[in-house]
């Protein structure tokens, strides 16, 4: 898709700090990370976000999380982390295509819910 952020990264367009690439998926570093541990795994073709998601991306999106849950461990938190898939406009999602964070590293993550 034109104009998109993360397809422009997943092209090699913009320059990222890679950690995966297969024909599926790409996977880089969160340029602001909030955890030692910060990547991003995104699908390569462009999805807008989870909810624009079909059935026929299901396999996409079971690779992702299979990925993610490899990267984590190779990249530094192999005693767990979170997956986070910022939805809309609701789930404060800025780049509009789909994207699960992997955060982690050493420490425990901490309160991801607090009310406000
Ligand atoms: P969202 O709020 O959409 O779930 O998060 C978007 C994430 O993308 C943010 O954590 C932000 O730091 C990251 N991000 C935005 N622009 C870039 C970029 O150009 N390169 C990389 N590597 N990460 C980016
Ligand atoms: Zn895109």
């Amino acid at each position: 898709m034109e104009d998109c952020l993360f397809c422009k990264i997943a092209a090699g367009q913009i320059p990222s700090r890679k950690v995966y690439e297969d024909e599926q998926i790409f996977a880089f570093h969160d340029i602001n990370p909030a955890r030692p541990v910060h990547l991003l795994v995104i699908p390569k073709q462009h999805i807008t976000s989870l909810a624009s998601a079909s059935d026929a991306d299901l396999p996409v999106l079971g690779r992702m999380l299979a990925i993610a849950n490899r990267l984590a461990s190779e990249q530094g938190s192999p005693d767990g982390f979170r997956l986070i898939i910022n939805t809309g406009t609701i789930g404060h999602q800025e780049v509009q295509h789909l994207h699960a964070h992997i955060v982690g590293g050493p420490d425990p993550v901490g309160p991801m819910l607090k009310r406000t």
